[in-house]
């Protein structure tokens, strides 16, 4: 895990214990989920499991308000893993659970689409369970820090600090001037770090659905922004063929 220092508006809080949280895994490859779900308990997670997409509804149905995170392979029969997610993504009931999607080597247009449905994160076959533990734990970390409310307009990662209702942007204390579309940028960033953001939603985030953007100059404004981040820049990750995020 990365020892980023933890922004100062987060108070220090008590972090629910794994024995309290509640994972399904939709997965159809039994050694696989057989596998995962060893090592969920291990960890001291609650752990449902679904081997299709049908019975992975059904089961977060069934679950309720229980719920807090899916676990959800892409690649599944019948309903697969993005029509889950999408579905998911979809309801009002269950917009807010996180989802942490598994795929294969080579799937980055299934990863870019889930990301857009709105899934968390993902991670790619063969991983290690402790990579996908600390994977969990995080994006279990972020749904609990959006549940809670922000006590100032300041968000903070490493040395950078950013003020959204003063418009401001400071590096180690230093002010740093932005455009209105780099800041824009870094807030989208620094509003959930570790999660990646594909191109698109960058875009759409950014230019406010203006479609004559490219995915190019969502690169160059990058570049630029990472320039004058001066050596915080470094914190600003591309992930290949997925997008760009803020490391965690
Ligand atoms: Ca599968």
């Amino acid at each position: 895990m990365s020892t980023v220092s933890r922004p100062r508006s987060q108070p220090t809080m008590t972090k629910t214990p794994p024995s309290e949280t509640t994972i399904l895994l939709v997965e159809d490859e039994q050694d696989l989920l057989e596998l995962l779900r060893y090592n969920l308990v291990r960890e001291g997670y609650q752990v449902e499991t679904a081997g299709t997409g049908e019975d992975g509804l059904k089961r977060v149905r069934q679950m309720g308000r229980d719920l807090d995170l899916v676990l959800l392979d892409l690649m599944l029969p019948g309903i697969d893993g993005l029509e889950v997610c999408r579905t998911l993504k979809g309801r009002e009931t269950t917009a807010s659970v996180p989802v942490v999607m598994l795929t294969a080597k080579g799937e980055e247009a299934d990863i870019v689409r889930g990301l857009e449905l709105g899934a968390d994160d993902y991670i790619t076959k063969p991983f290690s369970p402790r990579v996908l533990m600390a994977r969990i734990g995080a994006v279990l970390r972020r749904a609990e820090k959006d549940g809670r409310s922000q006590p100032s307009s300041v968000v903070e990662a490493g040395p950078i600090a950013i003020d959204q209702d003063r418009h401001e942007v400071t590096v180690s204390g230093e002010p740093t001037v932005l455009t209105a579309t780099e800041f824009k940028l870094l807030a989208l960033l620094m509003s959930r770090a570790g999660r990646v953001y594909t191109r698109q939603q960058i875009i759409e985030s950014i230019h406010e659905g203006y479609a004559a953007v490219t995915d190019r100059s969502v690169d160059v404004q990058v570049v630029s922004l990472r320039r004058k981040l001066g050596d915080a820049g470094r914190l600003i990750e591309t992930v290949r063929g997925v997008g760009y995020r803020l490391r965690d």
